[in-house]
């Protein structure tokens, strides 16, 4: 691939340097039809000849230049035909996209993302990831059988990682770390671990070992239970829904389930303590997720330790319930007010009174 990659480089190569030699030809052309100029309209040789001496010193060095640097740029280009297809120390680009450079940043991101998430996986995986960088949308949905604003798939059985270009570059750069780290993940649970796991446990563990659990999730966690929306474990154990709020909910539902299991579970060895166990042939993990009562049990304690006391979050912290209370102080501040103003008018009533009564005895 990489070789292959590098014969536009030799054609641009001398594609530019042909760029360059027609550049100083044309000077010299330019300059020679200056000359014709010059000498039709009978003015002396002798400054011509100094003209062109002088002026043939810069276009000579500007080629040289031009070369040079063409030279240059080809032998950063043909860096991948020395070192055979596109790689880096965990992972292989076995189909990069045309932009070098892009290409280049691919694999760096790659090697950021494996560095973030091994520290928290208990061994390495001992053969490259392939990356498949398709820019084509299309052709990316027909290679993943499916449509949607999907950003990448993991093909855990033959470590391939599958980037949408198209989707990625709309996303913007910042994304591609953390969607190679996700899909990363998937790959290490597929290749590593003796038997599969449950899909929620599956993104969960890619979205604990890549994300943080933030207010924002807490919060929409909360009112997706508040308005009777969460999902069954039964419902996203072997796939998410495809509708596009569901999967949201199944996503959140998944990351925060999963921190609850290692909390439970291993809050000293966190997920890499989770990761470990699921990873051994007598897993305990593997044996509670067969198990109907404990699965039940687990989604229960699970309601009524993460979910309701985040209600008492989303409730606090939902628009409606702020203007309702802003509407209870203004009430509050009214009535108090009123009350006020008839204390004073009372007191004057009986002061005027008094006065009155007084001026009657003085008469
Ligand atoms: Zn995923």
């Amino acid at each position: 691939m990489g070789q292959v990659g590098n014969l536009p480089c030799c054609f641009g190569f001398l594609g530019d340097s042909l760029r360059s030699l027609a550049a100083f030809a044309s000077l010299r052309l330019s300059q020679s039809e200056w000359s014709f100029e010059t000498q039709r309209r009978g003015e002396r040789k002798v400054p011509q000849r100094k003209a062109r001496q002088v002026t043939n010193l810069p276009h000579f060095l500007f080629l040289c230049c031009c070369i040079l640097l063409n030279l240059a740029s080809l032998d950063w280009a043909a860096t991948p035909a020395t070192t055979g297809p596109l790689e880096s120390a965990h992972f292989l680009l076995e189909r990069a996209p045309e932009d070098r450079r892009l290409a280049a940043s691919i694999l760096r991101a790659a090697e950021a993302a494996h560095g973030r998430v091994s520290a928290h996986l208990p061994r390495p995986l001992e053969r490259k990831v392939r990356l498949t960088w398709i820019e084509e949308a299309n052709e990316f949905s027909r290679r993943i059988g499916r449509r949607g604003e999907v950003l990448a798939v993991a093909e855990g059985g033959t470590r391939r990682v599958i980037l949408n270009g198209a989707q990625l570059r709309r996303s913007g750069a910042g994304r591609l770390p953390e969607v190679l780290a996700h899909e990363y993940v998937h790959v290490y649970v597929d290749q590593v671990l003796p038997a599969p796991i449950p899909v929620w446990l599956n993104e969960g563990l890619a979205m604990v070992l890549t994300e943080r659990w933030s207010f924002d999730k807490a919060v929409s966690l909360a009112m997706h239970s508040v308005f009777g929306r969460l999902l069954t474990l039964e419902e996203i154990t072997n796939a998410f829904p495809r509708d596009r709020s569901s999967v949201q909910v199944a996503y959140l539902q998944s990351q925060s389930m999963t921190r609850f299991l290692i909390d439970q579970r291993f809050s000293i060895s966190g997920p890499k303590g989770l990761v470990a166990d699921l990873a051994s042939r007598d897993s305990l993990v593997q044996k509670l997720l067969r198990d109907r009562d404990w699965l039940e049990g687990f989604e229960k304690r699970w309601q009524e330790k993460v979910v309701r006391p985040t209600r008492f979050v989303f409730v606090l912290s939902s628009g409606t319930t702020l203007w309702g209370l802003l509407a209870l102080v203004v009430i509050w501040a009214w009535a108090k007010r009123r009350r006020q103003r008839r204390q004073t008018e009372a007191k004057w009533a009986m002061e005027e009174e008094f006065s009155y009564h007084s001026d009657e005895f003085d008469d």
